[in-house]
C-alpha cells in the first residue's frame, strides 16, 4: 500500500485509523451481516450511530440542552440560504465578509430579500485579514462570520462578542479547536474539510431560535423539521453520518479539541516559520495576526516557479497543494489528519526546491 500526503482543501485526509476501522467493518457491520450502508435509517443500529455522532458533537464543544445536532445535505453552501430562511427576524442581518464564502452567504441574503447589512470586510485588501474592531449591533437578528477562510488562508483568533446570535461557518475549522459557545446562535460546517467525506452538512442550533422560519419556507429547508425527527425528516447521509462518527472517536482519542488544537499550532508555526525566514522565496498571503492554522496559502516568486512546485511536489508523493483558482499560488491545508511529521516533509521539500530555483 502506498499513501501519499494529502494536502487538499476538501475533501482531504482522513485519519488513516479510521479508513481502516471502516475498511475492516464494511461487508458485515458489528455482526448484522450487512453493510451499515445497507441497512434502514430507521434501525436501531443507525440510530446508535447517529446518536452517538450528536453526543460527540456536543461533549467535544461544550454545547448543552439547549441546543439541537442537526445533520443535513446540500452541502454549507446550502445554509447561505438556509440560514437567513429560519433565522431572520424581521429586523436586521449582520454579516463580516472575509472572502468566498461569505460573499456567497451575503449574495443569498440579497436573493431571499432580507433585510442585511455588512459589517466589516476585508475584500480591500484581497482578503489577507480579518477586520478588527468590528461594529455590531446586539439587537440585530443575527451577526454571520466565517471562522476560517479555506481560500485566503486566514481564520478569527476569537469570535465577536456580540449580544445577538452568532451565526458561524466553521466548514474549515471544524473539530480543530475548543471555541466560546457563549453566543452562539448557529454554528455549522460541511464535514469534507476535517470530519469526514463530503455530503453531511453539521448544524447547531439554539432552540430557540428554531420558530423564528418564515411561513412561506418549505418543511425539508425547515431547521424545526430535521430537530423535531433527529435529522430523519427524509433518509440521512447515512454513510457519511457513520464516517464522521468514527472521525469523532479518533478526535476524542487524540485528547480532544484542546489537545488537537495544540497539535495544529505546532504544525502551522513549522511552515509560517519556514516561510518566514526564506528570504522572500516563500510569501504567505494572510497578515500575521490573521493567519490560519488550517490553511497557508502562499505564492512564489513567479507563476512558473509555483506550477514546478505542485507538479515535483506531487512527484515526491504530496498532492492538493494547488491554490484555489481565486488566489492562485500554493496552499497547503493542514488538517487534523496531517501529521507534524508531514509538515516537516513538506518544509524539507520546500528547503530543497527553493535551494534549486532560487
Ligand atoms: C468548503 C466550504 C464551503 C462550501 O462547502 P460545500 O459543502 O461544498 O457547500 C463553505 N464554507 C467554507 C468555509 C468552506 O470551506
Amino acid at each position: 500500500m502506498s499513501r501519499v500526503i494529502n494536502f487538499s482543501a476538501g475533501p482531504s485526509s482522513i485519519p488513516l485509523e479510521v479508513l481502516q476501522t471502516a475498511q475492516a467493518e464494511f461487508l458485515d457491520y458489528k455482526g448484522c451481516g450487512c453493510s451499515i450502508i445497507e441497512i434502514s435509517h430507521r434501525t436501531p443500529i443507525f440510530e446508535e450511530v447517529l446518536f452517538s455522532a450528536r453526543d460527540k458533537v456536543k461533549s467535544l464543544y461544550g454545547f448543552g440542552d439547549e441546543y439541537d445536532v442537526l445533520f443535513l445535505q446540500g452541502g454549507a453552501t446550502l445554509q447561505f440560504a438556509q440560514v437567513p430562511m429560519n433565522l431572520y427576524n424581521g429586523g436586521v442581518a449582520q454579516y463580516v465578509n472575509t472572502g468566498v464564502w461569505t460573499t456567497k452567504a451575503i449574495k443569498d441574503a440579497k436573493i431571499l430579500g432580507i433585510n442585511y447589512e455588512v459589517v466589516a470586510s476585508s475584500e480591500e485588501t484581497k482578503f489577507d485579514r480579518i477586520p478588527k474592531d468590528i461594529k455590531f449591533s446586539d439587537d440585530a437578528d443575527y451577526l454571520y462570520i466565517c471562522s476560517n477562510n479555506t481560500i485566503y488562508g486566514t481564520q478569527y483568533k476569537e469570535y465577536p462578542k456580540c449580544k445577538c446570535p452568532l451565526v458561524v461557518d466553521s466548514s474549515s475549522d471544524l473539530f480543530a479547536r475548543e471555541i466560546d459557545i457563549s453566543n452562539i446562535g448557529l454554528f455549522y460546517g460541511g464535514i469534507q474539510k476535517n470530519g469526514g467525506p463530503a455530503g453531511v452538512t453539521l448544524v447547531v442550533v439554539r432552540k430557540d431560535l428554531l420558530d423564528r422560519v418564515g411561513a412561506n419556507v418549505p418543511s425539508i429547508l425547515r431547521y424545526k423539521t430535521q430537530a423535531e425527527a433527529d435529522s430523519m425528516s427524509n433518509t440521512p447521509n447515512t454513510f457519511g453520518i457513520y464516517m464522521l462518527n468514527l472521525t469523532l472517536d479518533w478526535v476524542i482519542k487524540q485528547g480532544g479539541l484542546a489537545s488537537i488544537n495544540e497539535k495544529n499550532e505546532k504544525k502551522a508555526h513549522l511552515l509560517y516559520s519556514y516561510i518566514d525566514g526564506s528570504n522572500g522565496f516563500y510569501k504567505g498571503h494572510a497578515q500575521d495576526d490573521s493567519r490560519s492554522l488550517m490553511n497557508v496559502s502562499f505564492n512564489i516568486l513567479s507563476k512558473e516557479l509555483e506550477m514546478k512546485f505542485v507538479k515535483e511536489a506531487s512527484e515526491a508523493g504530496m498532492i492538493g497543494l494547488k491554490g484555489h483558482r481565486h488566489l492562485g499560488g500554493i496552499r497547503a491545508s493542514l488538517y487534523n489528519a496531517i501529521t507534524y511529521e508531514n509538515v516537516e516533509t513538506l518544509v524539507d521539500f520546500m528547503k530543497e526546491f527553493a535551494r534549486k530555483n532560487g
